[in-house]
């Protein structure tokens, strides 16, 4: 099979326009960056009197080395959707330039399911991830340069939180000293940076719901604390205002199209640890006044994906999901029953039943949400059929269909049933969403509910210092935020080497922070990295351009 660059450099993709038309956007709400990527005009779209369409969660089980392809499943089905005459929009993430040149490769699914142009949607696309880092870092600027000028809001230098952004991935920029160099330069102080994803800026960005919502989330953010401990935010700085103009015209989502030219809103792209993982919601807004179903990906696994999604962005957001798919392999499944990634290739059904409890977890927490769920398997072709099988039947005792999908090999062709099942339950009505726990509750039962019934464990473990930090965020009017919780994707424990489905365990916090901007907690369970570091052989040591001037390398 040909790689993913090869398959989305073969594709003929549609003019931009052609593609904003089939959605009824007229051709002056069309702001086009060349000729397969456009931004759609905000006001055009906030301007919109239409029925919603359907919301569609795509997610998956914990997530392993072995895969399991949220995003390309989220691409098949929206194509499959279209292909049995629905009306279907795709809501994706932005990639960061970070893991395009280390480890991971890109963002745009894979194989027959991906969106397009790969390479400019994986390479700068339409800026947005620039407009992000210089609204974040003029905020920094302006920290900095307020104590210089005499401090007059008394930072406590000690105690500045906010921290430099780039888009790259530089663990030598995790820690450092700024201000070096004489009294020109102002006062030295540990700094940091972290990559542009991580920021609360692009938090806020995803969860804005117009540019006023845009503007008062940027002045709530908090940068530091003064010397009597009182917090400090962009507001008494005065650097709302300028961080919204540079933001501006990045808010209105970016349209691409998929290899099969139906349509996809790129736009906004957080960490799912520290932040909640899913692209805006002017883009997911957007897709269900233009479409009749969006399909959206969340990153991670369910208990990180699905929870933040269902708690941060839809309680916020007022979204109502219909259905959600919960993304599994037979791969990925048997190293949560054991199997080393090594041996993934040689048959072993028992092993996908073991592996698949942590399938069931997730299915019972999604269904917690009341959303109406489907599995879809993600076809490998090593896959067996007794292994599928084992698949079908641990959904089955979950009360479950799962259905086998090969749109990676055949794109949307290959998800037809999987659309079918997804219509089914989007149109049954069965969807009767609520958040896991009510605003009202204290943050540190909202902690305990997550981890009580969505990770299986005993109890969350917090230290006096923690439970005086949430109670001073109640205090200070914060108590009523939904928690996100940075906890390890790989397992549904603070542990990463717990695979499966464990229970009884205890959840660690080491750290709260208030994101009072993206307006929530964020509770950090275990070593969160906000900087990535590069492999030994990162991906940029084979990234080139060939004699065409064409892209190679990037998969
Ligand atoms: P996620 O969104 O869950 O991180 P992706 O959809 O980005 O996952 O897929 C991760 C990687 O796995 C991509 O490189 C993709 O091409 C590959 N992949 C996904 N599905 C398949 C499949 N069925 N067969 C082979 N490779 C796949
Ligand atoms: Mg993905």
């Amino acid at each position: 099979m040909p790689t993913d660059i090869e398959i989305a450099r073969a594709a003929k993709p549609r003019p931009i326009a052609d593609v904003a038309a089939g959605l009824g956007i007229p051709a002056e709400a069309v702001f086009a960056y060349g000729p397969h990527k456009a931004k759609i005009a905000l006001p055009w779209l906030t301007g919109l009197d239409r029925p919603q369409g359907k919301l569609v969660l795509v997610t998956a089980i914990s997530p392993t080395p072995a895969g399991e392809g949220k995003t390309t499943t989220t691409v098949g089905l929206g194509d499959a959707l279209n292909r049995i005459g629905k009306k279907a929009v795709i809501c994706l993430r932005e990639p960061s330039l970070g893991p395009c040149f280390g480890m991971k490769g890109g963002a745009a699914g894979g194989g027959h399911a991906q969106v397009i142009p790969m390479e400019e949607i994986n390479l700068h696309f339409t800026g947005d991830f620039a407009a992000i880092a210089a609204a974040n870092n003029l905020l920094a600027a302006m920290v900095d340069n307020h104590i210089y000028w005499g401090n007059a809001l008394d930072i406590d230098a000690r105690r500045v939180t906010w921290r430099r952004v780039v888009d790259m991935n530089d663990r030598a920029l995790r820690g450092i000293v700024s201000s070096l160099g004489g009294i020109a330069n102002g006062f030295p102080r540990e700094d940091g940076f972290d990559i542009v994803v991580a920021s609360e800026v692009m938090a806020i960005f995803c969860l804005a719901t117009d540019l006023d919502d845009l503007v008062a989330r940027l002045g709530r953010i908090v940068v530091a604390e003064t010397r009597d401990g009182e917090p400090v935010t962009a507001k008494d700085l005065k650097a709302d205002g300028a961080m919204a103009v540079l933001l501006k015209d990045a808010l209105a989502p970016n349209l691409v199209q998929t290899l099969e030219g139906n349509p996809a809103f790129v736009h906004g792209g957080p960490f799912a640890n520290i932040a909640h993982g899913c692209n805006s919601v002017a883009a997911t807004r957007a897709g269900l006044k233009l479409g009749d179903y969006v399909v959206t990906e969340a990153g991670f696994g369910a208990d990180l994906g699905a929870e933040k999604f269902f708690d941060i962005k839809c309680r916020k957001a007022g979204l109502r999901p219909d259905a959600a798919v919960v993304v599994a392999t037979v791969r990925a499944l048997k190293m949560h029953g054991g199997v080393a990634r090594g041996d993934l290739g040689s048959e072993d059904a028992a092993a996908v039943t073991r592996g698949a409890v942590n399938l069931a977890r997730h299915l019972q927490n999604v269904k917690r949400y009341g959303v109406p769920v489907v599995v879809a398997i993600n076809r490998f072709a090593a896959d067996t059929e007794a292994e599928i099988r084992a698949v079908e039947a641990a959904a089955e005792a979950e009360g479950t269909t799962a259905i086998v999908c090969t749109h990676f090999a055949d794109g949307g062709k290959g998800a037809e049933a999987l659309a079918e099942a997804v219509v089914g339950l989007a149109d049954s009505g069965a969807a009767d969403f609520a958040p896991l726990y009510p605003d009202g509750m204290r943050l540190l039962d909202k902690i305990s509910t997550v981890a009580v019934s969505l990770y299986g464990a005993s109890e969350v473990v917090a230290d006096k210092a923690i439970r005086d930090r949430l109670a001073r965020f109640e205090a200070a009017g914060h108590g009523d935020l939904p928690v996100c919780m940075a906890k390890t994707q790989y397992s549904f424990s603070a542990d990463p080497a717990l695979m499966g489905a464990p229970s009884n365990h205890a959840v660690p916090i080491r750290e709260v922070r208030l994101s009072a901007g993206a307006g929530f907690i964020v509770v950090i369970c275990g070593t969160i990295m906000t900087m990535p570091g590069l492999p030994r052989r990162p991906a940029a040591e084979a990234i080139r351009l060939d004699a065409d001037g064409n892209v190679e390398g990037l998969f």
